[in-house]
């Protein structure tokens, strides 16, 4: 019998074991995938052409076995592994709503294919769906989970500039990475005609200063390589490998058993609370059950809703925990638009080094400027890079001429991609067929999730808005994306079993602890009740922190 039982060993699982490992808690870590070592399993070390075939996945085998993933930009042979085979982990949508759903299970979860842009949600995130009226209210506000920002960005390591915006908090950060000049130019130009609308540097989970105990773990500065969708052995950008399963691992409280699929949560009915985990091998796909006093789930915000809606018992015939029926429900994403362009001048500059972070314009739609047909906002991630050889593969012309071009640095290209919030809306939901099982007695899940009139009034100001400050700053051959990516691919999947105030509607209390089971925690994106405009990791590594310190409270005072 273990104190705790942690499902996932992703991002927010990885938080989970630190924190009550740390706390003196007998902690069992039962991750789906493979064993993944931190350095030697990388292959951060190799050049391009030491890649097979340059890092390009032949189109067959991606069509095969990878249909969905090969839709993810970071998906290569530099780290096919770190990708679920869509082959072999089927789920189902309907014809009309497609939900691209991109993962990986091995040790560490996403935490090592990350993009590490690492924000705060403001008091404002956390009020709105009081506000506006749709989903359910937090139960918590952000002075709640403040500290706990705090105490994952000291240990995390993450590295941006005050700005001093009540939308986009503050934090504990490490020097900010620098702009280029071209990008400097923009900001001047953009904050000259909108004074309210700010460019800041991306604030990102890398290391641009150590501090001790991120040396004692083995991590070190960034090179500024950004091949980091490899996993990097410099432990240079946050992950689970890097950072939090060491920390666990050294208080000597850590078990980690790897290659095993939580299959369902053992309820029982006279104590009222989890007993532990049915778990099925995924070599030999024998079950067997683990039994700890508290159950954390972080699966990642399908799995946890999977395992969730799995769990049947006459005391939840529909799913543990579910006597709301929001378990699956208001499952939400980002949505996400890109545009483009040539950026004018500074022929005679370059950029030094690979710079593995971008620039950032945070929320101003319902902040400083109203958006007449839509509620909430988006933020752009951007960046202004001169453009190099790899242009050649478009350009026209042939042999000594072509190669002589592709030598000089091509003109100066500007990216921005908006990121919308998506309302928490009660039909977007996760479900589980009944008879349909994946290859491992798994029932596999439907997502049935689309966008509705907000979200596409807000595509549409996201493109508009693009296109306008790329003009005003002279950018040439603008280009707007016409056509929305799809759901899921934001990566940003959420709110699958959300805290709220009242467990009727909700899955989770304040303490992201189960309204209808004690003893069970969920600190993944499940708990979101809505998801902001920023990216969510770290909000999830703090609620996980913060719901560890309560767990661990409330076990030691005997309340569950
Ligand atoms: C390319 C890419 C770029 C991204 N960029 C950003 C970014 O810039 N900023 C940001 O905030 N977020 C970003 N994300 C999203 C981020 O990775 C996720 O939000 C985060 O990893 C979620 O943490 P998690 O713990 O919920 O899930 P994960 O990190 O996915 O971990 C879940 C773990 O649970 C395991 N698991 C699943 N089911 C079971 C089961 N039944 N039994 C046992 N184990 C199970 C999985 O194998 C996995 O290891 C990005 C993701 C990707 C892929
Ligand atoms: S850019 Fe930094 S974090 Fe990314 S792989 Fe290189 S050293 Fe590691």
């Amino acid at each position: 019998m273990f104190d705790a039982i942690v499902v996932g060993s992703g991002m927010s699982g990885g938080w989970v074991a630190k924190e009550l490992t740390e706390k003196g808690l007998k902690t069992l870590v039962i991750e789906r995938g493979r064993h993944v070592e931190h350095g030697s399993d990388y292959k951060d070390g190799l050049q391009p052409w030491e890649l097979e075939n340059y890092g390009m996945v032949p189109e067959d085998e991606a069509d095969k076995d990878y249909f969905v993933q090969k839709r993810c930009y970071a998906f290569s042979t530099a780290n096919q592994d770190f990708w679920v085979k869509d082959s072999d982990h089927p789920y189902t949508y309907p014809a009309d709503k497609p939900f691209l759903w991109i993962r990986g299970y091995h040790l560490g979860g996403r935490s090592i294919m990350w993009g590490r842009q690492s924000y705060r949600m403001s008091p404002m995130d956390f009020e709105s769906n009081a506000k506006d009226g749709h989903g359910n209210d937090w139960p918590i506000r952000y002075e709640d989970l403040k500290p706990w920002y705090d105490h994952v960005e000291k240990f995390a390591g993450i590295s941006g500039s005050k700005d001093g915006l009540p939308q986009l908090p503050d934090g504990e950060f490490l020097p900010a990475m620098a702009f280029t000049g071209t990008e400097v130019d923009f900001k001047k130009k953009l904050e000259a005609k909108w004074p309210t609308r700010k460019m800041i540097m991306g604030r990102a989970a890398h290391l641009t200063a150590v501090t001790p105990e991120q040396e004692e773990l083995g991590r070190s500065t960034c090179q500024y390589r950004a091949l980091c969708e490899r996993g990097c052995s410099f432990g240079a950008y946050f992950s689970s490998l890097s950072a939090t399963l060491p920390a666990a691992e050294r208080t000597g409280n850590l078990t980690i058993v790897t290659d095993a699929i939580v299959h369902s949560v053992v309820y029982d009915p006279k104590t009222k609370k989890a007993t532990g985990v049915r778990v099925i091998d995924a070599k030999t796909r024998e079950g067997r059950t683990y039994e700890a006093k508290v159950i954390f789930l972080n699966a990642s915000t399908i799995p946890t809703a999977q395992i969730l809606l799995n769990s049947k018992s006459e005391a939840f015939p529909n799913g543990l925990a579910n006597r709301s029926d929001a378990v699956g429900r208001y499952l939400m994403d980002h949505i996400s638009l890109g545009a483009g362009g040539t950026y004018p001048g500074f022929e005679d500059r370059y950029h030094h080094g690979r710079r593995p972070n971008g620039f950032y314009i945070p929320r101003y739609r319902n902040v400083t400027e109203k958006a007449e047909s839509f509620v909430r906002g988006f933020g752009y991630q951007g960046g202004i890079y001169r453009d190099n050889w790899r242009r050649g593969v478009n350009a026209p012309g042939v042999g000594a001429e072509l190669k002589n071009n592709m030598r000089k640095p091509g003109p100066w290209q500007v990216r921005l991609t908006g990121f919308g919030e998506m309302l928490p809306r009660k039909e977007n939901r996760v479900t589980i067929h009944q008879s349909n099982v994946d290859q491992w007695g798994m029932p596999i899940v439907n997502i049935d999730c689309g966008v509705g009139p907000n979200e596409r009034a807000m595509l549409d100001q996201i493109g508009k808005d693009a296109r306008e400050m790329l003009e005003s700053a002279g950018a040439t051959n603008i280009g707007v994306a016409t056509y929305y990516g799809g759901l899921g691919l934001g990566i940003h999947e959420m709110g699958t079993a959300h805290m709220g105030k009242d467990p009727t509607k909700s899955v989770l209390n304040k303490y992201n602890q189960a309204h209808d089971v004690p003893n069970l925690f969920i600190t993944d994106g499940s708990a979101m009740a809505s998801g902001g405009c920023q990216n969510p990791s770290l909000t999830y590594m703090a609620m996980s922190a913060r719901g560890a310190h309560y767990a661990a409270e409330f076990l030691k005072e005997g309340r569950i």
